[in-house]
């Protein structure tokens, strides 16, 4: 079994952050991938899930989804994050709504509007922002740590990613 454990990485990228953003210790369990027929080009699309802990506490929640022979290697995403550890009501939930690639030397993530989200119909999400409440959010941040952290610990994510390294 994988051992999940916080990264460094982010680490100075939020030099403003206030200790409840610093070190986070952030925990993943990820089930295992779901693939279906891609809609626009018959390609097959893999849809992932993943729950994110701090501290043991379930903590969030994303989905990702991409397509193996789009020309240009793009994840979709989404983070719920809110009161999923108390079985909170989705009403206090709030998704943010991401398009991943992997840059030269690090993961690019561009904020998107909710219609752009393969996952806009899905309530138990919570209030899923447009990409100018997202940047106004004080949880853009967390959000962003969290990408980042599945960026390098999610296998099916690191595989589209860089296809030629482990298959
Ligand atoms: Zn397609």
């Amino acid at each position: 079994m994988p051992q999940s454990k916080a990264s460094d990485s982010a680490r100075g990228h939020w030099p403003e952050c206030d200790n409840l953003y610093f070190l986070p210790m952030l925990s993943f369990q990820f089930l295992p991938p779901r693939t279906s027929r891609c809609d626009c080009c018959g390609g097959t699309a893999t849809r992932l899930q993943g729950y994110v802990y701090r501290d043991g506490v379930n903590h969030a929640v994303y989905f990702a989804q991409y397509t193996d022979i789009h020309p240009e290697r793009i994840v979709s995403f989404v983070v719920s994050l809110g009161e999923w550890g108390k079985g909170g009501p989705e009403g206090k939930r709030v998704a943010f709504v991401l398009a991943l690639r992997k840059g030269e030397d690090n993961l690019e993530m561009t904020v998107t509007d909710s219609v752009d989200s393969p996952w806009k119909r899905i309530r138990l999400l919570g209030q899923m922002l447009d990409r100018e409440e997202a940047l106004a959010h004080p949880w853009l941040k967390e959000v962003f740590l969290i990408t980042e952290q599945v960026f390098q610990q999610d296998a099916e994510v690191l595989r589209y990613f860089n296809p030629t390294a482990a298959s």
